[in-house]
């Protein structure tokens, strides 16, 4: 046998975490790092937060879970939080990101077929990411994630992001929705212009498309505000949502209009776990930090203060690095070449851990509660990574 117990989709590497301390993971070997990936977005209070922990344990005293087949007070309570603080009228919960943006797509086909018009086309974007089931890997144009897979599902038609005139051009009788990331978290980091995702809403309107936004990388805070597209001046009609929604409990949503919603009645979808009230706790507990000004606020100066710091001194090592983009506190810096051996580099020789992207891009993901400190750390740290790399030859 030499198939590993885990199946061996990921490349797993020599660090191997079994603690976590705020902003830093201990592996089992007792060493450190600083965890500026935050496990792709996710933990964003850092590991082991005081508030999220406690909820957590509570619970799963009290009850983990039961069925949707019951009323759900833990569920009800945090959907009308949600409703309270977002665009939508409703929400189903899910178990992941892919969950929530497939749970989208059905919306958004429903709400065409349930009026009995055939419309079931959704336009994407090139390099994005949307997950890796049957539907969301159809959803992307990235040949890498098909191969092995085929066939696709139908019904999905990819245009160059960032490009409103394409968009437009590509809108046919059957088109039924874009489906688009304001930041590309995956494909590196690229945030949507202003004229993009307000072109998009006003083709949606004009063509009565349903315009649905995967927030689910750079919603929750993460952006500087509490769902990115507030920064834009519009608003979706369906959103999918997750990864740091649970703070580390595996969570997603699907959110939306009542008008947008209206082909998702009793018996059209489902799930097991979905919105249990366990990860309703871990929500409510993350809702209880980041939902208010004075975090949104704080996550913005402390973004402002990375990236400024980040941009000074990128300047040092033209030959290495190009540029930072991003918001809030999903950044991005931009490399002259590939970034997955400088990341691998920072991570098992400067005790760094950042995500490398599509590209050319590596993320720099941190809790969103860090503070000058973690900053100067992260610097230091990064500074002597530069120094100490070597490009690969093939650069
Ligand atoms: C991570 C991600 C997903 C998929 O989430 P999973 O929880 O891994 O299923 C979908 N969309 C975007 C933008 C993501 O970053």
């Amino acid at each position: 046998m030499s198939i590993t117990p885990l199946m061996p989709v990921y490349p797993r590497c020599g660090f191997r975490p079994v603690r976590g301390e705020g902003a830093w993971l201990i592996s089992e070997d007792g060493s450190r790092a600083l965890d500026f990936a935050a496990g792709i977005a996710v933990n964003l209070l850092g590991h082991g937060h005081p508030h999220l922990t406690k909820a957590i344990q509570d619970q799963a005293a009290t009850l983990m879970h039961v069925s949707n087949l019951y009323g759900s007070p833990q569920g009800e309570a945090f959907a009308q939080r949600l409703v309270d603080t977002t665009f939508a009228d409703t929400v189903f919960f899910t178990n992941s990101g892919a969950e929530a943006v497939e749970c989208s797509i059905k919306t958004a086909r429903a709400y065409h077929q349930s009026q009995g018009s055939d419309r079931y086309e959704i336009i994407t974007f090139k390099n994005a990411f949307h997950g890796r089931t049957m539907a969301t890997i159809s959803a992307s144009n990235q040949e890498k994630m098909h191969k092995g897979f085929l066939p696709l599902l139908e019904g999905f038609k990819y245009v160059d992001f960032d490009d409103l005139e394409g968009a437009k051009a590509a809108i046919g009788p059957k088109t039924a929705a874009f489906l688009v990331e304001p930041i590309q978290g995956e494909g590196g980091v690229r945030p949507a212009s202003d004229a993009f995702m307000k072109g998009l809403r006003a083709l949606a309107d004009e063509h009565g498309l349903m315009l649905i936004l995967d927030e689910v990388q750079c919603g929750v805070a993460r952006s500087g505000t509490l769902y990115c597209y507030e920064q834009y001046g519009i608003e979706p009609d369906i959103m999918a949502s997750a990864k740091g929604l649970g703070g580390g409990f595996p969570v997603g949503a699907c959110l939306a209009t009542e008008k947008a919603a209206r082909g998702m009645v009793v018996g059209t979808h489902g799930s097991t776990y979905g919105g249990n009230p366990f990860a309703m706790a871990a929500c409510q507990a993350v809702w209880d930090v980041v939902a208010n000004e004075e975090f949104l606020a704080q996550v913005r100066s402390t973004g402002d203060k990375l990236r400024a710091a980040l941009e000074q001194f990128i300047g040092n090592y033209p030959d290495l690095f190009i540029g930072v983009r991003g918001k809030g506190l999903m950044l991005g810096v931009m490399m002259t070449h590939e970034a997955r051996a400088f990341v691998a580099h920072l991570r098992d020789n400067h005790g760094l851990l950042t995500v490398a992207a599509g590209d050319n891009t590596f993320r720099v993901l941190p809790p969103l509660n860090i503070d000058d400190s973690h900053i100067t750390t992260f610097m230091e740290k990064l500074s002597a990574g530069a120094a100490s790399y070597q490009m690969p030859a093939a650069a």
